[in-house]
């Protein structure tokens, strides 16, 4: 599919402990060739199941401690990103090899989706509100002509509607499942569905990605992703909704960063 050179195994063996969280060192570039590759496998049989491709940020960290539900979704995915500058900090601070750069999903559908044009690889978006993920999608095949989003839906549902949704989402020819429900019901529906999602190469995890994309909400300026200012930034748009949950966790996320962060 493509010439570029593969992260081998040895890549993807390689991890880093950020926050107590086992990530991966892998960057944009080459988790956008993975995805090719995992997909030239998922299609030729050679991928049982899908990959289940999640990331970590503070909000992850300080769930990953305090729920043991969450806990059990986190390290039931096979690639954890790191989607936070803080952390990329935190590991300059006190590793060895620091992480060479943040994935943040925002970014990564850009190189996924350009990639995905080229190559003809199938998106289907699950998530967000009413028609939100419709016009993500959109915007997005409007950025990146010849990319295929064969499928799109809100992201509420019932637990017994998951089988019939499943079963519509392989029956779209999707390969990638880019799932937007915020945590942590996207990790678990992702562990609790990835046996019946068979044929498809991911499931990609991606928060509030469809707002973004759907204009619904702005994003951060560059300034304020850079210094690691992103949630101030969200917590200022949202502050009902936001502005506890960042002050209870922050300081939790801090607190493991610190003590359980190393190479
Ligand atoms: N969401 C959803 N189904 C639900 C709950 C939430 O589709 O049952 C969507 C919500 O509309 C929003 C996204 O999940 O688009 C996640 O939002 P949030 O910003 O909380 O997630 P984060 O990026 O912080 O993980």
């Amino acid at each position: 599919m493509v010439n570029q050179l593969l992260p081998d195994d040895a890549d993807l063996d390689n991890h880093i402990t950020v926050g107590g969280i086992l990530n991966s060192r892998l960057t944009r570039a080459e988790l956008t060739v993975l995805m090719c590759e995992d997909t030239r496998r998922a299609r030729s049989g050679e991928l049982p199941e899908p990959r289940v491709v999640v990331s970590s940020n503070g909000l992850v960290i300080a769930k990953y401690h305090q729920d043991t539900a969450f806990k059990r979704s986190i390290d039931g995915a096979d690639i954890v990103d790191v989607d936070g500058m803080p952390l990329v900090f935190a590991t300059r601070l006190l590793c060895k090899t620091p992480l060479r750069e943040r994935v943040a999903t925002t970014d990564f559908v850009k190189d996924a989706s350009e990639m995905a044009a080229k190559e003809g690889i199938r998106f289907y978006f699950l998530g967000a509100q009413g028609d939100v993920a419709q016009i993500a999608a959109r915007n997005l095949q409007r950025a990146y002509p010849g990319l295929q989003i064969v499928g799109t839906r809100n992201g509420y549902f019932s637990l017994e509607e998951e089988a019939a949704l499943c079963d519509e989402i392989v029956q779209s020819g999707a390969d990638i499942l880019w799932l937007g429900l915020g945590s942590p019901k996207q990790e678990a529906f992702a562990l609790r569905n990835r046996h019946r999602l068979a044929g498809l190469a991911w499931i990609r995890t991606c928060g509030g990605l469809f707002d973004f994309y759907s204009e619904r909400l702005p994003r951060a300026p560059q300034w304020m992703q850079g210094v690691g200012l992103e949630w101030l930034f969200r917590v200022l748009q949202e502050p009902k909704r936001l502005g506890g949950r960042y002050m209870l966790t922050n300081p939790v996320a801090l607190y493991h960063l610190m003590t359980k962060t190393h190479d």
